[in-house]
């Protein structure tokens, strides 16, 4: 199924970023119908190092896109609830939680985790 996608011809970056978009009051997802996962395929192969796969995508500008999507299938086959997003709530970014407690709160505990405690402590200061 074709899709009217709005922007196409963007630079690679933001073609990255805008897998969805509305249509006549309904958001689209490309990442949804797997259109853009038909753009390549991996196969397996065995070579002197071992066992490994090589990946095809039909057009090199369509790549990074393509293994984008193929990633992002991984992760929710392999553990979606390990998809998480940050717990500060200015932060926009989502990270894959590898804790072993699965207790991850901070995309990052040098940038936001520590911008969230040093926002306890001044509330705890003000009292
Ligand atoms: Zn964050």
């Amino acid at each position: 199924m074709a899709l009217d996608r709005p922007l196409v011809g963007e630079p690679l970056s933001l073609d990255l970023l805008d897998t969805t978009w509305m249509d006549r009051g309904s958001i689209q997802d490309l990442l949804e119908d797997h259109e853009v996962l038909s753009w390549g395929h991996t196969r397996p192969v065995v070579g002197r190092d071992g066992p490994g796969s090589v990946s095809t995508v039909d057009d090199r500008n369509r790549r990074a896109g393509w293994l984008a999507a193929v990633s992002y299938v991984e992760l929710l086959t392999d553990d979606p609830s390990r998809i998480r997003r940050c717990a500060h709530p200015e932060c926009v970014l989502y990270f894959y939680d590898t804790s072993p407690k699965r207790s991850r709160r901070w995309c990052s505990m040098a940038g936001c985790g520590n911008r969230a405690k040093a926002a306890r402590h001044y509330a705890r200061s003000r009292r």
